[in-house]
């Protein structure tokens, strides 16, 4: 699959604009700020495709990029903004639920989380909901460039048992500014494309 061709498709806001034709469905989900944009560009190989330092809670939306024709990566809306307004955080409530509700929508889940800290609550919320889907999932632990490495392994070990999630779930230490984990992702998702 050639991840430079890359068309950004749509913006889904409800239901009837996700897309529903066969393609395999890479989705990628995060905290405001973990890193998300950073990621995506990263594994494109792209400066700005996803947009990096868009406003927080702003973006209610699913973002459909279409990967050489093959497959979709989606971006899901980042949570966990605290400055957001309540009825945005209800709007993505209740998309998030349409879209994890409705079977065959997601081919891989990609959790990023924040490989300096313990995941929040939100994050916790996150993987109950892709765990729920039955759908193979990703932890990608960004930033691990602002870890030292005696910090590595015992994080680690914080974001998988926090999770509640075991070795069934590949857990992908990775830094989006400096590219460490790009080839163990992309491996990965190119299982399933
Ligand atoms: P998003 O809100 O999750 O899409 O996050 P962005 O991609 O916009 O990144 C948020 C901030 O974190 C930006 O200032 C990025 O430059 C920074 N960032 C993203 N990934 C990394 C990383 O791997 N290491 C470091 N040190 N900073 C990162």
């Amino acid at each position: 699959m050639n991840t430079q061709n890359v068309e950004f498709i749509k913006s889904a806001v409800s239901t009837a604009a996700f897309i529903r034709d066969g393609r395999p469905t890479i989705v990628f989900s995060g905290k405001s700020n973990v890193g998300k944009s950073s990621v995506i560009n990263r594994l494109l190989n792209r400066k700005n495709f996803a947009r990096v330092g868009e406003q927080p809670g702003k973006t209610v939306h699913i973002n459909y990029f279409l990967i050489d024709k093959t497959a979709y990566f989606v971006d899901l809306p980042g949570y966990g903004y605290a400055k957001v307004a309540k009825s945005e955080r209800a709007r993505w409530g209740a998309l998030m639920e349409e879209f994890f509700a409705e079977e065959g929508l997601i081919t891989l889940g990609v959790m990023i989380v924040d490989a300096r800290h313990k995941p929040t609550a939100d994050d916790v919320t996150m993987a109950e909901w892709f765990k729920a889907s039955g759908c193979p999932t990703v932890i990608v632990a960004n930033k691990l460039d602002k870890l030292k490495k005696s910090e590595i392994e015992p994080n680690m070990a914080l974001i998988r048992e926090t999770l509640g999630m075991d070795e069934r779930y590949p857990l992908i230490p990775f830094s989006a500014e400096k590219g460490t984990g790009r080839e163990l992702l992309l491996g990965e998702i190119l299982k399933y494309c």
